[in-house]
C-alpha cells in the first residue's frame, strides 16, 4: 500500500485535487482510502456527498469506549474509505499529534488491514506554515510519500520549502520521499517557467498542471468531484492523468530547499522578467 501525503497551503486546492484524483483511482480499479487530517473536516465531501456524519477525533473526544470503524469509515463514491480526522480543540493540541493519533486508532481498528487489499491511503489537509507539527506523519512513518500542491505565489513557495525542509529532516528517518509538485490554477505570466524553476532547484519534478476551470466549482456546489459530475469534461481528463502519473511515478527524491535568500532571489527574478514580456 502507498501512504501519500498532499500538503500545499490553505486554499491551495489540496481537498479538491485529492479527491478527483481519488475518485480517478477509484475508476482505474484502485482501492483506495481517503483520510482527512483538517479541522474543517471536508476533505471527503465531495466522494461522501455530504459532509461526513462522524468526525474520528470528536468521537474519540466524546465516547472513549466501543469504538467501530465502521461508524467513522464511510464509503464514497468508487468504493473509496473515506476518514475524517478532525483537529484538536481550539487552543488545545498539536494538529500533527492529532493526525498521529487517528492514524494510530485506525491501525488499531483494522483499516489498514492487509485483507483489505488497499492498493492507497491518502493523508489530506496538511496544511500548517506556521506549526511544525505537519510533520510528525513524517516522523513517525505514517506517509512515505509527499505531493505538494502550488502555484507561483510567494506563500505557496515558501510553503514548498518549509515542507521539504521536513522531508529532508525525516527522510533518512522515517523514509519519507517527495513525489513532486501538483501544480494548480495558474495565476500569472510565466508562473509556469517560475514554479518548473523551483522543482528543478529542488531536485523534484511538476508532476501535473491542473489548469483553472468554473467546472471545479460547480461540482462542489453539488458536493460532487469533477470525474463524478462532469466525467466527460476536458477538467476530469486532466484529474485522470496526474491520477495516472501518481499511480506510475517513479521519481521520488530527498529535496534541497533553497535557503530564504536564495527564494526571494528566484521569486524576484521571474517576477520581474514576467513584467517585462
Ligand atoms: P484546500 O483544500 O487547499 O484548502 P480546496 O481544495 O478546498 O483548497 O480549494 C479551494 C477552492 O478553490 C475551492 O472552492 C475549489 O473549488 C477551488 N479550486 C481548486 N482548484 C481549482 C481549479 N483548478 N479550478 C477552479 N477552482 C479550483
Ligand atoms: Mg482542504
Amino acid at each position: 500500500m502507498r501512504k501519500i501525503a498532499i500538503y500545499g497551503k490553505g486554499c491551495i486546492g489540496k481537498s479538491s485535487i485529492t479527491q478527483n484524483t481519488v475518485a480517478a483511482l477509484a475508476e482505474m480499479g484502485r482501492k483506495v482510502m481517503l483520510v482527512g487530517c483538517d479541522s474543517k473536516a471536508d476533505s471527503t465531501r465531495l466522494l461522501l456527498g455530504r459532509l461526513h456524519p462522524k468526525i474520528l477525533l470528536n468521537t474519540l473526544r466524546e465516547e472513549s469506549e466501543d469504538l467501530h470503524l465502521e461508524d467513522f469509515r464511510k464509503e464514497g463514491w468508487g468504493k473509496t474509505f473515506c476518514v475524517e480526522s478532525g483537529g484538536p480543540e481550539p487552543g488545545v493540541g498539536c494538529t500533527g499529534r492529532s493526525v498521529i493519533t487517528s492514524i494510530g486508532l485506525l491501525e488499531q481498528l483494522g483499516a489498514y488491514d492487509a485483507k483489505l487489499q488497499l492498493d492507497y491511503a491518502f493523508y489530506d489537509g496538511l496544511s500548517s506554515v506556521v506549526c511544525s507539527g505537519f510533520v510528525m506523519p513524517m516522523r513517525e512513518k505514517k506517509a512515505q510519500e509527499v505531493y505538494i500542491v502550488t502555484s507561483g505565489d510567494s506563500l505557496s513557495l515558501y510553503t514548498i520549502n518549509n515542507i521539504c525542509r521536513g522531508i529532508q529532516k525525516y527522510a533518512f528517518l522515517g523514509g519519507v520521499r517527495l513525489g513532486g509538485l501538483i501544480y494548480n490554477s495558474p495565476n500569472f505570466d510565466q508562473e509556469d517557467d517560475l514554479v518548473q524553476a523551483f522543482a528543478e532547484q529542488l531536485g523534484t519534478q511538476i508532476i501535473y498542471s491542473i489548469p483553472r476551470d468554473n467546472i471545479v466549482q460547480q461540482a462542489e456546489f453539488h458536493n460532487q468531484t469533477v470525474i463524478a459530475y462532469a466525467p466527460n469534461c476536458e477538467q476530469a481528463q486532466h484529474y485522470r492523468h496526474l491520477a495516472k502519473a501518481i499511480d506510475q511515478n517513479t521519481n521520488f527524491v530527498v529535496p534541497k530547499p533553497l535557503s530564504n535568500q536564495q527564494l526571494e532571489t528566484l521569486w524576484m527574478k521571474w517576477g520581474v522578467l514576467s513584467f517585462e514580456c
